[in-house]
């Protein structure tokens, strides 16, 4: 049976690092805070703030979670990213999304000073990411390196398949496993032929938000699975890979207890670094 890829231990880890930096800065009279902005009162997006919350506070950060009401118009909260990223108390922000009507697909990514843009967003973020200098990295992304890395994965050289191209998860992983020698395919929804590239794959990163989307028949004896989907379903929340991959692959990261406690712990010490730069 094959190895899961549990989260908790690499969060536990970052976590730990992110609580004495915390404490450094506490003796300097600096509390690192995140503020969560939402528009409209998303279920989702209020546990994903409350996830953030408890991360936080046993980090010594501080989350405040800035709710505006639904139907609030793109000025408004445009005014309201602007006053975030003018408060000096606030050393990082993150807008949830998806936003509601009116505001849709609206993009607000560089309306967050690049400096508090904790989860890489803006688009200098994603270029300084492209360029190979990268600072803040959207943090799914980047908790999917650090759960191949935890479990000591081999990335330099191997062949990794991602499928999804969103600028969350896979554009900005890809760079990174770019980054650590890795040959990547980013797969989508128009790639031919699927099942060829991540049969092909030593390890397989599945972003595409369709509940078992991944079937054995996709994945090789010897591979690693890594699971980013987040879906609600009526028996509770499933990632994008279905469970029988589990009796093919070397090992997989389950749904839930894999990428998400990672990638909360990654955010936070954002907060903590951003909070460290302002504080410099
Ligand atoms: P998204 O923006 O909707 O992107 C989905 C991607 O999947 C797109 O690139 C799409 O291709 C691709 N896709 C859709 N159907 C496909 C198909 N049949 N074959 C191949 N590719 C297909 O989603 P996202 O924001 O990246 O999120 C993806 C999943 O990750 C969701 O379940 C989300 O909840 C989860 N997520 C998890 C975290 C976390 O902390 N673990 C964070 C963010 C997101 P096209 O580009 O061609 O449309």
């Amino acid at each position: 049976m094959a190895r899961i890829l549990h989260g908790r231990p690499v969060a536990e880890r970052i976590a730990a690092a992110t609580e004495e930096a915390a404490r450094a800065l506490a003796r300097r009279g600096v509390r690192p805070t995140l503020a969560v902005v939402e528009v409209g009162n998303d279920p989702a997006a209020r546990t994903y703030a409350s996830r953030l919350e408890r991360a936080g506070k046993n980090a010594g950060v501080a989350v405040r979670l800035e709710t505006l009401p639904k139907g609030t118009a793109e000025a408004d909260l445009g005014a309201k990213l602007d006053a975030l990223g003018a408060d000096r108390a606030v050393h990082g922000v993150i807008l949830l999304t998806p936003l509601p009507p009116p505001l849709g697909d609206v993009s607000m990514d560089e309306r967050i000073p690049v400096t508090k843009d904790v989860d890489g967003q803006h688009p200098l973020s994603a270029g300084r990411l492209m360029d190979g200098r990268p600072r803040f990295v959207p943090s799914t992304a980047e908790a999917a390196v650090e759960l191949l890395r935890y479990y000591e994965v081999p990335l330099a050289g191997a062949r990794v398949t991602i499928v999804g191209r969103s600028m969350v998860v896979g554009r900005p992983l890809a760079n990174l496993l770019l980054l650590a020698d890795s040959t990547v395919t980013l797969a989508h929804s128009r790639t031919r032929e699927l099942a060829r590239h991540t049969r092909d794959a030593d390890v397989v990163v599945v972003a595409v938000g369709k509940p078992g989307f991944l079937t054995p028949e996709m994945v090789s004896p010897g591979s690693v699975v890594i699971d980013a989907g987040i879906n609600v379903t009526p028996s509770g929340i499933v990632g994008d890979a279905d469970e029988g991959i589990a009796s093919v692959v070397e090992a997989y990261s389950p749904v839930p207890g894999g990428l998400g406690t990672v990638t909360t712990a990654l955010l936070v010490r954002n907060v903590v670094r951003a909070a460290e730069g302002a504080a410099a």
